[in-house]
């Protein structure tokens, strides 16, 4: 009665591919290094654009 252990399967958030989330894989829960890639740099201009205003002094710690 032993089943083999199976990585949770997920989603690429990049190409919406199913791939299994396994610790190995540098790129997780991406299915590839590219995917990873093309998604921090949506990620990174996103919140380029949200972050555009100067924070305000009040806001800051300290
Ligand atoms: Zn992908």
């Amino acid at each position: 009665m032993s089943e083999p252990t199976k990585p949770p399967m997920v989603r690429c958030p990049s190409c919406g591919e199913t791939v299994p989330y396994r610790t190995d894989n540098p790129y997780r829960p991406f299915c590839s290094k590219g995917c990873k890639a093309i998604d921090l740099g949506a990620w990174a201009s996103e919140q380029f654009r949200v972050e555009a205003k100067p924070p305000a002094a009040e806001d800051l710690p300290d």
